[in-house]
């Protein structure tokens, strides 16, 4: 078997195009530009690039951006200033601040200062304590694009098996419950799990979001099923790069040229032979990640001016 690939970056042009087309109706009907802003503490490279990437995709769909980047000596009072001088500026729509913050700094305190109207990552407890209640709030931006990639996909969900790998705050516990609305029979699987390979392969829908390079393998995975890889992992040596992609030309090519190569959780060939579907890394669930952050934010803007 060859797994049909779950292409995010076609579904996430697709909903970005219904975002700017959102954006241009909004300043049509009420003058108001949807505004994001983004907190970066310190110079963490990812976290820099990630942020270059989410301040670029709000530009281009008609929105106000900015970056405040805050020194890594910030300390947590600061930060937390800063993101209430955003909550009382009416010309910001969408308060995003980039993780992890430095050590030392208590970031659940500084998620709690955002405004929950403006906490377009959806992690603020208003809004996590609202999703686990089924009520109207803001979705974490990662699994709420892996349930729009299933869907537009045409993946059936209801009465489904699924299995969440990983139980973080930010993907594995709000994944598990987006699931459950669909009305998936969900298991929530982690480090102490007993058998994970055995529970795993229970699975018509696995999502893998463990954090571990190509761990995901052949064992994991009932034949057919659907697999969503949300893991991200930079490779820079060339026995692993060849274990998990084998003789891939391209991807060789592409360690000696950048000096990197992009993996997820699952084993990229052993999950292609053995899935029904698959989500590629890169071009999964990343690009679905920034679509539906500025979709929050537009919908922010759009809650934001109607109460205003
Ligand atoms: P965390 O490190 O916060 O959580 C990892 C989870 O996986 C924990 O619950 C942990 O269990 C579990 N886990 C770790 N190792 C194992 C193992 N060997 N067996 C079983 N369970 C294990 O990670 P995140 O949830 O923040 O992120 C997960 C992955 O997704 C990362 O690779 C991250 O980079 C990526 N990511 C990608 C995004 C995207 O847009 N594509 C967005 C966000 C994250 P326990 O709780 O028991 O410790």
């Amino acid at each position: 078997m060859t797994a049909r690939r779950l292409d995010g970056t076609e579904a996430a042009r697709a909903i970005r195009d219904d975002v700017a087309r959102g954006v241009a109706s909004l300043r049509r009907e009420t003058g108001v530009t949807a505004g994001l802003t983004v907190v970066l503490v310190g110079d963490h490279p990812a976290s820099a690039a990630y942020v270059r990437g989410k301040e670029k995709a709000a530009l281009a769909a008609g929105m106000s951006s900015e970056t405040l980047r805050l020194p890594a000596t910030a300390g947590e009072t600061e930060i937390v200033e800063t993101v209430t001088s955003l909550n009382a500026n009416p010309g910001v729509h969408g308060i995003l601040v980039q993780l992890p913050l430095p050590p030392g700094v208590d970031a659940d305190r500084v998620l709690e200062a955002i405004d929950p109207a403006k906490d377009v990552d959806g992690f603020h407890p208003v809004n996590a304590g609202r999703l686990l209640l089924g009520l109207p709030g803001v979705l974490p931006c990662t699994p709420a694009g892996v349930i729009a990639l299933l869907k537009r996909n045409a993946i059936a969900l209801a009465g489904k098996r699924a299995v969440v790998l990983g139980r973080s705050n930010i993907v594995g516990k709000p994944m598990a419950l987006l699931l459950l609305r669909e009305h998936c029979t969900v298991t929530i699987a982690h480090s102490r799990t007993q058998r994970l390979a055995a529970v795993a392969a229970e699975a018509d829908i696995l999502v893998a979001a463990i954090g571990q390079p190509g761990f995901v393998g052949t064992e994991f995975i009932k034949p057919g099923a659907t697999v969503v890889d949300v893991g991200i992992h930079t490779l820079t040596d060339e026995g692993r790069v060849r274990e998990l992609f084998g003789e891939d030309d391209a991807k060789l090519r592409a360690l000696r040229e950048k000096g990197s190569v992009l993996c997820g959780d699952v084993h990229p060939r052993e999950g292609a032979a053995r899935a029904g579907f698959l989500s590629p890394v890169p071009g999964g669930v990343g690009p679905m990640t920034i679509a539906m952050l500025l979709s929050n934010t537009v919908e922010a803007a759009r809650r934001c001016s109607a109460s205003a």
